[in-house]
């Protein structure tokens, strides 16, 4: 059985908010942002003012200052499936489990909700998920008695891996790459499992910077129309036209 998905904030960029506040404030102050960071950090001007500021450049789109923060998530009970389109953010850092040096005997699995409920197709789904991990045994006792490396003979029986395999991976992205990412995964054409993942690092994002991520997720919420064309609409909003 695979864990949970379970999502972890390991940090973030020590003082967000007034970071983000400075690199803003440089691009409009005629001094050094370096000699008032102090006073940034005292409260001069307030938390307050600082957010308010923030939340209106966000809205105007000038969104490069959100680059200096970044947030790092572990991430675990969570497919092979969900990862491959995960990694397909390429603003961000990657470090996951390997399916070269960790070995795949017994792997977990997730399984879609839509197998989950469905008796004969969770039946079929287990059965091919058992007979993968007994070939995997197979394979390894095969190469075990040609006294093949444990290394190479997992880097190769991993090809028999399906993509439910469970995984476990940390990702770091800033404040920028974070907002595209909740964009266009937290929008209900995502699929269910990366789109439960996008909702819970956009919950903790909004914990620690309101200010940045209170509005972020499908574009449709701030919107207030959906800007998909109309075959791909789920409904939630009327299409532009
Ligand atoms: C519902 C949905 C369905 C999808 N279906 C498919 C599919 O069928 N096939 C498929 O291959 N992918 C698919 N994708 C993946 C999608 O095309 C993107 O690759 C993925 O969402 C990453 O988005 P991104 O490029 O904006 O993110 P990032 O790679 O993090 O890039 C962030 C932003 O940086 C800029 N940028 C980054 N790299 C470049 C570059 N080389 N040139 C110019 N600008 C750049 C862009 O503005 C980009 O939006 C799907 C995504 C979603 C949400």
């Amino acid at each position: 059985m695979a864990s949970p998905q379970k999502v972890l904030l390991l940090a973030h960029t020590p003082n967000p908010l007034e970071v983000i506040f400075a690199s803003f404030r440089q691009c409009y102050y005629n001094g050094f942002i370096g000699d008032v960071f102090e006073d940034i950090l005292e409260g001069t001007p307030s938390k307050e003012e600082q957010e308010q500021f923030i939340a209106n450049l966000v809205k105007s789109g000038h969104v490069s200052p959100l680059e200096h923060v970044s947030f790092t998530f572990a991430i675990e009970g969570v497919s092979r499936a969900l990862t491959h389109q995960l990694v397909r953010h390429r603003i961000a850092s990657y470090s996951q489990q390997s399916q070269r040096y960790v070995t795949g005997k017994n792997f977990s699995y997730i399984t879609p909700p839509s197998i989950e409920k469905n008796i004969k197709a969770k039946e079929k789904y287990t059965a091919l998920m058992e007979s993968i991990q007994e070939t995997y045994q197979e394979l390894l006792t095969l190469f075990q008695q040609e006294d093949i490396k444990a290394k190479e003979c997992i880097e190769d029986i991993r090809f028999i891996l399906p993509q439910a395999a469970e995984t476990r991976i940390v990702v770091t992205m800033n404040c920028r790459a974070l907002l595209n990412f909740f964009e266009h995964r937290c929008c209900i054409r995502a699929q269910w499992e990366i789109r439960a993942l996008a909702n819970t690092m956009r919950k903790e994002c909004t914990k620690i910077l309101p200010s940045v991520f209170k509005e972020s997720g499908a574009p449709c919420y701030s919107l207030k129309y959906c800007p998909e064309p109309k075959h791909l609409a789920c409904g939630l909003f009327p299409t532009r036209d």
